[in-house]
């Protein structure tokens, strides 16, 4: 972790210890200052590298895995992405179960990644036998030498945020940081992040973005999952339609629900404002920023850290595609019609 500037062993050491990143134009009529924790400086592309890193070396250390396993896992394709990263450079087999939603990048990118990928389709219960978790739990059970990652439901995930994504934040803005903003999807890193955070200071805020059509906000708010919440939307890596354990809905101050449109439109504004070129998530945990922005949730001594958890290149068949956007009735003419290509 302390090699960025000289010769690495590999590609794991480069995880965690991402840049903080001040926002100036985006926020210049906000009040307060904004700063973004770019997670899409890991090597692979995501946050989800420091939890592929750490459920993974914890196992090797309890015995449970060794050369040839093979490591299983339900995910949006980050985690995929990360696990198969892991697993190449300390010889690990690697399946995953993703959703259909997940983009094509997403998938090629597993594959190039010599990960084996089951597509699983988006709009079934989590219950039902083709779902991404009953997938990965078949064969699990079918193949004798393997594991299972089990991310929104593994303790372990929520560590890894504990003991990096906390200490860098804390570190980098000098205890100063006054809210945390981070979108939820299994909760790991927000849950992680809160806790190391409270521990050093319990006044500061932690606020969790969640998405229209996932059941998070209204179970944190009255305790009990209601199924009614829940519909198809298109982000991904954000809310649940079930509560996964890796929650700690203790440590969460509220939630703020965002729409694709809007996320996809902030993703966008991120990149033209402030030359960062972030993932769909980050606009969706954007997107929140202003929406609490306007519900007078900071002041100008407020010091607000919004996690960026993933690159944009991730992306570049959805919301970085003008087709894409348009399909969707999302594309907006004045927004994003500035840059021209001429063919000569
Ligand atoms: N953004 C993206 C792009 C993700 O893939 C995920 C993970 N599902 C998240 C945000 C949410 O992170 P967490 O699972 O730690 O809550």
């Amino acid at each position: 972790m302390s090699h960025k500037f000289g010769i690495t062993e590999n590609v794991l050491e480069l995880i965690g210890n991402t840049p903080m990143i001040k926002l100036n134009k985006i926020t210049e009529k906000l009040d307060g200052k904004f700063y973004t924790k770019f997670e899409g400086y890991n090597p692979g592309h995501s946050t989800k590298d420091r939890i592929a890193l750490h459920i993974i070396e914890q196992a090797e250390k309890q015995g449970l895995i060794k050369k040839g396993t093979t490591i299983i896992e339900t995910t949006s394709g980050n985690t995929g992405f990360s696990i198969a990263m892991v697993s190449i450079i300390k010889g690990y087999d690697c399946i995953l179960a993703v959703s259909s939603k997940s983009s094509n990048d997403k998938i090629d990118m597993l594959k190039a990644m010599g990960a084996k990928v089951y597509v699983c389709p988006a709009h079934v219960s989590a219950d039902d036998p083709r779902s991404y978790y009953n997938v990965a739990k078949r064969l699990h059970s079918e193949i004798a030498d393997s594991v299972y990652i089990n991310q929104y439901f593994n303790q372990l995930n929520v560590d890894a945020h504990y003991n990096t994504t906390g200490p860098e934040i804390w570190e980098q803005t000098n205890g100063k940081i006054t809210h945390l903003v981070a979108a939820s999807g299994t909760g790991g890193t927000i849950s992680g992040t809160a806790k190391y955070l409270k521990e050093q200071n319990p006044n500061i805020k932690i606020l969790g973005v969640d998405a229209f059509g996932s059941v998070l906000k209204k179970f944190h708010e009255t305790g009990e999952l209601d199924l009614e919440e829940s519909y198809p939307y298109r982000i991904e890596g954000l809310g649940k339609n079930l509560i996964p354990t890796a929650t700690d809905f203790e440590v969460i101050d509220k939630f703020e629900k965002v729409s694709d449109e809007d996320s996809a439109h902030r993703a966008r504004e991120i990149a033209l404002t402030e030359g960062i070129f972030a993932g769909y998530t980050s606009g969706a945990a954007m997107q929140a920023t202003f929406q609490l922005a306007e519900k007078g949730e900071f002041d100008k001594n407020s010091n607000v850290v919004v996690i960026f958890p993933d690159h944009g290149s991730r992306y570049m068949s959805k919301i970085y595609s003008d087709d894409w956007m348009r399909e969707q009735g999302f594309f907006d003419t004045e927004k994003f019609a500035q840059a021209e290509i001429e063919f000569v």
